[in-house]
């Protein structure tokens, strides 16, 4: 060819055996045959190893220097989710800051021109090339230069072109020794461009799978639920910070073997027992957290590779405390509410039956029918409360409210109402009642449900202090809101429970409240009065062994309107 018998050929001959050498070398690094060569030029260029590809490429750039004798290269890869090219190491002739000016939207300059019509751009004198001004280069004292795109071919069997993208731009700038670029220079830039150009993709291609990687790792390692991973051998490939916890297993459990890593020899058996193909069953692991006792569920599954064979098992870890404590909580529950509807009917047909048959014969005075008949009402009163406290468990639970009817109530005349037609229940305690200052005389509320609430408060006083003490209703006004509180010299209740205690069912469970009887509503249903009904707030103190005190505060004067809006 014409050009090839110029007299450039002698240069170019003794640079091409240059590039040669640089292939050769490159081949010989070429390893990981798992990245597809994104590009295999008509010298054989392909894919580089890629702990390597970092050190060939920086080689490479520097070599190109060396041979287009230029006094700086530069590398702009195209981001396509800004639509920019930038500058991006390694480069050569400039430092990183200089590099990072080098930054343009595609459609712009001579790197957005080159780029975008895959055709290089030689320029001896940059004044005279207007899109330069929109770039940069003025920075680096650029004067003439040249400009090649990147481009990626993919090629089939038969080494035929299928795919061709274009990644980016490689420049060289300011010929040293006062030269200028020219043909022969942009020939050579243009093929050690590809070999730029895939090292440069398989390089982005591998930082995404890694990206991808650690991604997917930060997702597992962030799971709520616990995560393992055990292979076929039984080592385990990935364990998040989850299952770490519950297993009690080291930060470095990876490849190690589950016996050594899994402090659970019930799910170390499931896991064995899914590899040999049978079924594993679930395994609930107890653990303590932090300082809560959790229960984990671990649920297995067989993971299959695409070929459909077995690859290794899977276990999942919930979080199953709270289900099984409403279980519990459920089960003692329906114990405690047959108990509770038992006790009252078994003396209503105790005493009417003892009634009528005295009857006849008229065993029974006058006296005994009324003490008789007196218990038998008595009974049918607790019977119909534990109806309304279900009733009414299940009207908040399902969202209604308990119609609240406002009113002006005396409070200091219900507290000792209250305190009064307590004193008729027990012997054992002295019901006091403590007002700190003078209570407003009229405030708003609804009557019977602050009665309903100190009646509560007043009977789990005396419930749980078996051993009887001084039961005392106390109030103070504080202006805008009311205190009011039941304090008891009773069983107390633990820390961990104080909280609870107003959660429906929930009940303390130890030695002596396993002996009283109760639903666990009552607080439930007091607290929707107090906060619900009432705009309030209610809380307790405790010390086991020592006593309790239920306290609420209220507004003194409820806005009506915006309280029956939240009941509605
Ligand atoms: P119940 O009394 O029907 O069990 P509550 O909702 O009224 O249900 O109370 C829930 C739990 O709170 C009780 O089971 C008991 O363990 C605890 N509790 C309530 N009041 C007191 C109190 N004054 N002293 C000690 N424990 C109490």
């Amino acid at each position: 060819m014409p050009e090839e018998l110029s007299n450039g050929q002698l240069r170019i001959n003794e640079l091409q055996a240059e590039v040669d050498r640089l292939n050769r070398r490159i081949s010989e690094l070429e390893t990981d045959k798992n990245l597809p060569a994104a590009q295999r030029s008509d010298q054989t260029v392909e894919v580089t190893p890629i702990d390597q590809a970092d050190i060939t490429l920086r080689r490479l750039v520097q070599r190109i220097a060396m041979i287009l004798q230029a006094e700086k290269i530069v590398i702009m890869f195209h981001d396509r989710e800004i639509g920019e090219l930038k500058g991006i190491p390694p480069a050569f002739g400039l430092d990183e800051v200089h590099l990072s000016t080098f930054r343009v939207r595609a459609t712009h300059g001579i790197s957005g021109k080159v780029y975008r019509e895959g055709e290089a751009l030689i320029y001896h004198d940059i004044e005279a090339r207007p899109e330069a001004r929109e770039e940069s280069f003025g920075l680096l004292h650029v004067t003439n230069g040249v400009c090649v795109p990147l481009v990626i071919e993919k090629r089939d069997e038969e080494n035929r072109v299928v795919e061709k993208s274009t990644i980016g731009v490689l420049h060289a700038f300011n010929k040293r020794h006062g030269e200028d670029f020219n043909e022969e220079d942009v020939r050579l830039l243009e093929r050690m461009a590809r070999n730029v150009g895939s090292i440069i993709a398989n390089l982005q291609m591998y930082r995404e799978v890694v990206e991808e990687k650690e991604e997917l790792a930060q997702t597992f390692e962030s799971l709520t639920s616990g995560l393992v991973l055990v292979s076929t051998e039984g080592r385990l490939s990935q364990i998040n910070a989850t299952a770490r916890a519950v297993f009690q297993a080291p930060q470095d459990a990876l490849g190690k073997h589950m016996h050594d890593v899994i402090k659970d020899a019930a799910v170390v058996d499931a896991i064995q027992k899914l590899i040999d193909g049978n079924d594993p069953g679930k395994v609930e692991t107890y653990v303590v957290l932090g300082n809560s006792e959790r229960i984990y569920e671990s649920q297995f599954a067989s993971v299959t590779g695409q070929d459909g064979k077995s690859i290794g098992v899977v276990a999942i870890l919930a979080d199953v405390t709270e289900i099984r404590s409403i279980d519990r909580m459920k089960s003692s529950f329906v114990a405690m509410a047959s108990h509770e509807l038992r006790t009252p009917l078994t003396a209503i047909k105790g005493f009417s039956s003892t009634l009528l048959e005295g009857l006849d014969d008229d065993i029974y005075g006058k006296d005994d029918q009324k003490e008789f008949l007196g218990i038998v009402v008595g009974e049918c009163d607790r019977l119909r409360r534990l109806i309304d406290d279900l009733l009414n468990t299940s009207r908040i639970e399902a969202g209604e409210s308990l119609s609240p009817n406002y009113g002006q109530v005396d409070v200091t005349d219900l507290i000792h109402k209250v305190a009064m037609v307590q004193k008729q229940a027990t012997t054992k305690h002295t019901i006091k009642v403590e007002i700190e200052n003078e209570l407003p005389k009229l405030i708003v509320g609804d009557q019977d449900k602050l009665d309903q609430i100190l009646t509560n408060l007043m009977n789990n006083a005396i419930k749980y202090a078996p051993n009887g003490g001084d039961v005392i209703i106390h109030a103070r006004n504080e202006g805008k809101t009311l205190l009011l509180g039941v304090k008891d010299q009773g069983l107390g209740i633990p820390k961990d429970h104080l909280g609870k205690v107003f959660e429906k069912f929930h009940r303390v469970n130890n030695e002596d409240n396993r002996k009283i009887y109760g639903t666990g509503l009552g607080l439930f249903l007091v607290k929707h009065l107090v906060e619900q009904v009432h705009m309030g707030k209610i809380w307790c103190e405790s010390e086991v062994g020592v006593g309790s005190d239920f306290m609420f505060r209220i507004p003194t004067d409820i806005d009506i309107e915006a309280a029956k809006q939240a009941n509605q």
